[in-house]
């Protein structure tokens, strides 16, 4: 999928995840539900940072294009070495290694670590990066006329503001993870549903998405998931835009109101 969707389908699972979470006995404060919904939707753009003209490779200049070139020799190279008589030969590493459920846990977990330890420039370095993703995700074509200075500023602002709503007393920094120190534990949690979001919507594509990796499957362990070839759709089709997009939204809306409990 191309990045509005795969950013609109991050932001309707946190919703849905609120809605599940509100039914079982831990509902979100709202500044939960809605830095969750727009860390997913950022997050879910991030695993095409092996590939260079990605929204995320781009997105924070010479960093980001430099950071991809390393992640695709990196999963490149992962992929040579972990590959089964059963994998092709590819020439890069683009939906490997960070098309896969090992490379989410990882990064959520280890957003998860540096927002407990870091203090408030962590937390505020994770929400910048993904509130600069949710811009250029969720507003596309908008973002993409203006210039890269622009985005930055704007999320360096809402990542200002929602650290602010998000420290003040009862307003989820301990949500879910109560205990003394575990401040902030939940901020991986949409990282690691936004990694696994993109790779189903890649999965639903025409090459599939390998993101059991490393479990084998018959003689290939980088093999492609994905339903049936028949159900499948290309990048960016009319399928994406007039019938998944809007079923994102409406979904998402309907989450959102169980979430705060209207439904
Ligand atoms: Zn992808």
């Amino acid at each position: 999928m191309m990045g509005p969707a795969h950013s609109l389908s991050g932001a309707a699972a946190w919703l849905g995840v609120g809605a599940a979470a509100a039914a079982a006995g831990h509902p979100m404060p709202w500044p939960v539900l809605v830095c969750g919904a727009l860390i997913c939707a950022g997050a879910a753009l991030a695993p095409d940072l092996d590939h260079k003209s990605a929204t995320i490779s781009r997105a924070f200049g010479p960093l980001s294009r430099t950071l991809c070139e390393v992640v695709d020799s990196i999963s490149h190279a992962v992929y040579k070495a972990t590959k089964m008589r059963g994998d092709s030969n590819r020439s890069g590493g683009h939906r490997t290694l960070t098309h896969t459920w090992v490379w989410a846990v990882l990064v959520g977990g280890g957003m998860s670590l540096l927002a407990m330890q870091g203090g408030r420039w962590a937390v505020l370095g994770i929400l910048f990066v993904h509130m600069v993703l949710a811009i250029e995700g969720l507003l596309w074509r908008a973002a993409r006329v203006s210039s890269d200075v622009l985005v930055w500023l704007l999320g360096a602002a809402s990542a200002w503001i929602l650290a602010g709503i998000l420290d003040q007393p009862g307003n989820g920094a301990s949500w879910l993870f109560t205990e003394p120190g575990q401040q902030y534990l939940w901020l991986g949690l949409p990282i690691v549903l936004g990694a696994l979001v993109h790779d189903i919507g890649d999965a639903l594509t025409v090459s599939g998405c390998p993101v059991l990796w490393p479990i084998p499957i018959g003689r290939k362990r980088w093999y492609p998931v994905g339903p049936p070839k028949a159900m499948r759709f290309k990048a960016g089709s009319w399928v994406e835009l007039k019938v998944l997009m809007p079923i994102f939204m409406v979904l998402g809306g309907i989450g959102g109101l169980g979430a705060l409990g209207y439904i």
